[in-house]
């Protein structure tokens, strides 16, 4: 890539050939039999992502959200795989756990919709799709073909655009997540908000969420980083809590604010909590 190719878009692109795209389940995904990451790497480089703190950015020479390894020949590789982990049983898949599928590298490269083209000609029993991007519109047509087995969840962390910007300013604007929530849910593709992490909001959020979507997950540093919110401490996140005045967010009573106000408006069943509200 050019220098001012690399300056103007905040990011560099590296090609890689992976060996393997499906991964076991481990951990917070237990519930699935594989996860599934077109890129490494994540441009969107949200403050508190837990991945900062994992091999695949520690061992990384450059920052975490500055690199995107895109992920070569992908479709003829999870052709094979997902065939295979096929005839051995059930397969659930997670896309993704350490990438967003719909990253702005995802607009000319197209490896997730690639990925997804693959899927839908030979769907595993379900697919969840992790993304905080408006992007996922672009392949409503495949997720359609998946009916029940697909569940795309948006992150919406907050429903202050200000609060996103300090802690997120790369990724796309809450306003633009929640149309597409609508959207999807327009097309009949089952969705989900989620509350993951919890970062302040204000008090109408339950409404507007659940003006656009009818299940919520909510999940916090505290329950849903893998470590207890060892990681993300780790990460310094709490000095950007007290930059803002809002100290008081950084802690596991934040989680039961937002969650009261969350079934005050939607109905028993439609609120899930942390690993839960991510099982297939
Ligand atoms: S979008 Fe997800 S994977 Fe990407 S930086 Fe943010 S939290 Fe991490």
């Amino acid at each position: 890539m050019e220098a001012s190719e690399v300056k103007k878009m905040g990011y560099e692109c590296f090609a890689t050939y992976p060996k393997s795209l499906l991964n076991k389940g481990t951990g917070f995904l237990t519930d699935y039999t594989h996860s599934l990451n077109p890129y490494s790497g994540c441009s969107f480089g949200c403050t508190y992502c837990y991945v900062r703190q994992m091999p695949v950015s520690l061992f990384h020479k450059k920052e975490w959200g500055t690199w995107v390894n895109i992920k070569q020949e992908a479709a003829a590789l999870l052709r094979k795989e997902l065939a295979r982990a096929k005839a051995k049983g059930p397969v659930t898949i997670f896309m993704s756990s350490s990438t967003d599928p719909y990253q702005p590298v995802e607009y000319s490269e197209q490896v997730t919709r690639s990925l997804l083209t693959v899927i839908a000609e030979d769907p595993p029993d379900f697919l969840l799709v992790q993304t905080r991007s408006p992007l996922v519109r672009r392949d409503i047509d495949l997720l359609q073909e998946l009916k029940d087995r697909v569940r795309v969840s948006m992150t919406v962390e907050t429903d202050l655009e200000e609060i996103k910007r300090a802690f997120t300013p790369n990724a796309p604007p809450i306003a633009a997540r929640l149309k597409t929530l609508e959207l999807l849910a327009a097309a009949d593709i089952p969705t989900q908000a989620t509350i993951a992490p919890v970062l302040p909001s204000s008090e109408a959020f339950a409404h507007k969420l659940r003006a656009v979507a009818d299940r919520v997950c909510i999940d916090d540093f505290f329950m849903g980083d893998g470590s207890g919110g060892k990681r993300t401490k780790k990460l310094g996140i709490s000095s950007l809590y007290e930059k803002l005045g809002l100290p008081e967010w950084y802690d596991p009573s934040a989680y039961q604010l937002v969650y009261d106000r969350l079934t005050e408006v939607f109905a028993p069943g439609q609120v899930l909590v942390s690993q839960k509200g991510f099982a297939p």
